[in-house]
Formats: C-alpha cells, sequence, structure tokens
C-alpha cells in the first residue's frame, strides 16, 4: 500500500505548519490597520485642536490689548532668542530666502520698493542721515566703477539721461549756465586755462581736416569779422564791444555803410558845386593855365629859383602852381608845360586890347576855321570837333574889301 501512516503524520504537520502563517499575517494586518486607524485618529484630533486654537486666538487677537501684550511677549521672546548669534544669523538667511520668494511675485516687488521709497524719503528728511547716505552712495560708487563694465554701462546711461533731461529747456538753459560758471573758476587756474587752449586748437585742427567743415568755418569767420568791424566803427557797438552780436546788428551795420556811402558821395557832390561856382580863378605860375582853387599849390619859391624859373613880383614866400606842374617841381624838373619853354605869349598893345571881336577878327594875321560845339553835360562847356584851319589873313587882301 502505497500511503503509509508516516506520510499521514507529514501532511498533517504542513498544513498545521500553513494555517499558523496565515493566521500570524493575518494578525499582523490587522495590526497595522488598527495603527493606521488610531494615527489617523490623532492627526484629526489635532487639527482640530489647531483649528480650535487659532479660532480662538483670532479671537483674542481682535482684542487690542491682548493683540499688544502678544506683539510684546513676542518681540520679547524673539529678542532674547536673536541675543544667541547663531539663531540670528539663521533668523537672517531665513528671511532673505523667504524675500526672494515672496518678490518672485512681481506685485508684491512694486509694493515693496514703494514702501522703500517712502521709508527713504522720511529717513533722508534728517540732514545726518541724508550726508551719511551720499557718503555710502559715493563709496559704493567708487567701488562699483572700478569694473570697467560697470563705468561704461554707466556713462552711457548717463548720457541717455542727460539727453532726455536737455530737452526740458529750463534744465537746458540751468546747465549752460553752470557749465559756463564752472568753467570760468576753472579757467582761473592758468595750468587749465593753458591746457584747454592748447586741447582747443588740437581739435579745430582735427576739425578743418575736413574740407566741408573749413568752408563753413570761413564763411563763418567772415561774418564774425564783418561783425566786429561794425562793433568798432559804428558809434552803437563801440560802447560794449563785448556785447552779443546777432544778425540784426550785421544788417544795422550794412545800413550804416550804405548811409556813409551816400553822404561821402553827396559831400563830393556839393564840394564839387561849390567849385564850379567858384569857376577858374587861380592862375599858376608855371603854366599861366587858369585853374580851379583846388587844383592849386602854394609851394614855396625856393623850390623854383632852384629851377632857375621866372617867377612874378611878389612880396610872399610862396607861388601857386598847379597839381600838374607841382608833380614836376616835386621831382626838381621843369614842367613840359612851363611858359619859359617857348609858351610865352607876345605882348599885347592898347591899341588892340580896345578893339572889339569883329575888329579884332579884321586886323588878325590868322583867321581860325573850327567846329564849335556845346557839351551836352558839363553847363555850358563847349568843345571842338573835327579838323581845325588857321588860314593866312593877307592885309592887301583885307585892303582890297575896303
Ligand atoms: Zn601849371
Amino acid at each position: 500500500m502505497g500511503i503509509t501512516s508516516k506520510f499521514i503524520k507529514k501532511r498533517r504537520d504542513y498544513m498545521n505548519i500553513k494555517r499558523k502563517n496565515e493566521e500570524f499575517r493575518i494578525k499582523e494586518r490587522n495590526n497595522e490597520k488598527v495603527a493606521k486607524k488610531r494615527a489617523r485618529l490623532d492627526y484629526n484630533k489635532r487639527k482640530l485642536e489647531n483649528a480650535v486654537n487659532l479660532k480662538n486666538m483670532r479671537r483674542r487677537l481682535k482684542n487690542n490689548e491682548i493683540k499688544e501684550a502678544n506683539r510684546k511677549a513676542a518681540r520679547l521672546s524673539m529678542n532674547r532668542r536673536l541675543n544667541d548669534p547663531a539663531i540670528k544669523k539663521a533668523n537672517i538667511e531665513a528671511a532673505k530666502v523667504s524675500m526672494k520668494k515672496r518678490l518672485k511675485n512681481s506685485a508684491i516687488k512694486k509694493a515693496n520698493i514703494e514702501a522703500a521709497k517712502v521709508s527713504m524719503k522720511k529717513r533722508l528728511k534728517n540732514s545726518a542721515i541724508k550726508k551719511a547716505n551720499i557718503e555710502a552712495a559715493k563709496v559704493s560708487m567708487k567701488k562699483r566703477l572700478k569694473n570697467s563694465a560697470i563705468k561704461k554701462a554707466n556713462i552711457e546711461a548717463a548720457k541717455v539721461s542727460m539727453k532726455k533731461r536737455l530737452k526740458n529747456p529750463a534744465i537746458k538753459k540751468a546747465n549752460i549756465e553752470a557749465a559756463k560758471v564752472s568753467m570760468k573758476k576753472r579757467l582761473k587756474n592758468p595750468v587749465i586755462k593753458k591746457a584747454n587752449i592748447e586741447a582747443a586748437k588740437i581739435s579745430m585742427k582735427k576739425k578743418l581736416e575736413d574740407p566741408d567743415t573749413r568752408k563753413a568755418y570761413k564763411k563763418a569767420n567772415s561774418i564774425r569779422m564783418l561783425k566786429r568791424r561794425a562793433s568798432s566803427n559804428s558809434s552803437i557797438g563801440s560802447s560794449s564791444r563785448k556785447r552779443c552780436y546777432r544778425v540784426s546788428s550785421y544788417r544795422l551795420h550794412e545800413k550804416e555803410k550804405l548811409n556813409m556811402k551816400r553822404q561821402k558821395w553827396e559831400t563830393l557832390l556839393s564840394e564839387y558845386n561849390l567849385k564850379k561856382t567858384q569857376g577858374l580863378s587861380e592862375t599858376c605860375v608855371s603854366c599861366s593855365r587858369l585853374r580851379l582853387p583846388s587844383s592849386i599849390i602854394k609851394t614855396p619859391k625856393k623850390l623854383l629859383r632852384q629851377l632857375n624859373m621866372n617867377i612874378g613880383q611878389n612880396d610872399s614866400e610862396s607861388v601857386l602852381v598847379c597839381t600838374s606842374c607841382y608833380g614836376h617841381l616835386k621831382k626838381l624838373k621843369i614842367p613840359p608845360l612851363y611858359v619859359g619853354n617857348g609858351f610865352q605869349l607876345n605882348h599885347v598893345p592898347q591899341s588892340v586890347k580896345e578893339l572889339n571881336q569883329i575888329e579884332r577878327q579884321m586886323v588878325s594875321l590868322r583867321l581860325p576855321f573850327m567846329k564849335v560845339f556845346k557839351c551836352l553835360r558839363g553847363e555850358g562847356q563847349l568843345k571842338i570837333q573835327g579838323r581845325r584851319r588857321s588860314i593866312e589873313n593877307s592885309r592887301q587882301r583885307s585892303k582890297r574889301t575896303n
């Protein structure tokens, strides 16, 4: 027989062990469930307790006295804890981390900046804080400006901000005035002055290398020069050389110039008219021609005597000589039109002088023929045109006609 009593016993033992294992597992599972349930219950309980506590706290905090006392207690406890540097450091770190987290929210960031501004304004009303602040800013700026990238960025930002501000004409004007004042102050230092002049020269040279700039500069310079001349010539400008020249002053000067020209012409014309009324009243000693008083020069007799020229009988030390003769006399030469050069007229007898025009014509040795015209200009002056003939007046023919 295959099934023995030994085999049955073995089988029974195995079944027993299996059942025991099963029981143990069930027991374990039940235990876990209970523990979990208990933990859940504990958590709920604590939550409820916390909620109740919070509620109580909120209720109590509505009472200002309690609130204040609470705050005081918190502060005291905080102060006590902050005496420990480790706690303090940890606190600061925690605050930084929390701040960083909160600053990721743009609304909080903005509010924070505004609050900081307001608080800064309040604090800057205290002059000591203000001064300390400025000093600190300077120091920090110096530190940061050692970094060339920051320096460059700073300069660019300053330029942009300056451009923006200069769009306001009031700021622009104030800026120019301030620059002038500062320049004046600095120019009192002769070293700075010299360096400034040298720098200006170099910059000018560089600029003038461009032909367009040179042209424009020349033009501007000529206008400036005209203005300056106007200021030194005219009675208006001479009082204040340093005054600011505008285009209007230039026009004024041009007008003045025109007026001056006109006045000069008028004086010349009036002088000429005066001379005309005086007529050819003076006689040149050298050439015996009649001249206007304006073209006669008083010359010392000494000069004419040197050249052995004939001078009329006169007590005065000087004689009148026309301008054309004077030019030769000045060079110690006898004038070509000097009457002594064979231009002397013969003596006219008294009997001939008494004759009238027709009688004179009849007795004259020669009869001149010429075309005589009245000048269109020059009021009553005459001129001859074409050939001139001089015909011998024979006495016999005249006798025959008689
Ligand atoms: Zn003369």
